[in-house]
């Protein structure tokens, strides 16, 4: 990554940052109308192996994990998941 790339890369964190911050936190969420929003989130520490990368909560005990991480364990992403999806 070259120091531009990263500047870019830093002022595109923060920017998201900001944004969830309008939003109240958390990005991905289920609208008014029932659907679900999922969108890109700033880079988080995943819980399961220290990568900084984009999380999401779909350990196998809710940790949030990197895509990685999460398709270790794919059957407990997909109850994770769907959890998330309809928590009824
Ligand atoms: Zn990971």
């Amino acid at each position: 990554m070259t120091p531009d790339e990263l500047k870019a890369a830093l002022v595109e964190a923060v920017a998201r940052r900001r944004a969830a911050r309008a939003l109240g936190g958390a990005m991905t969420r289920r609208l008014k109308t029932g659907n679900l929003l999922i969108e890109a989130e700033a880079a988080q520490r995943c819980d399961l192996c220290g990568a900084v990368a984009e999380t999401r909560p779909y350990g196998p005990r809710g940790e949030n994990v990197c895509f990685s991480c999460g398709m270790k364990d794919r059957a407990a992403a997909e109850r994770a998941f769907k959890q998330r999806m309809d928590p009824t």
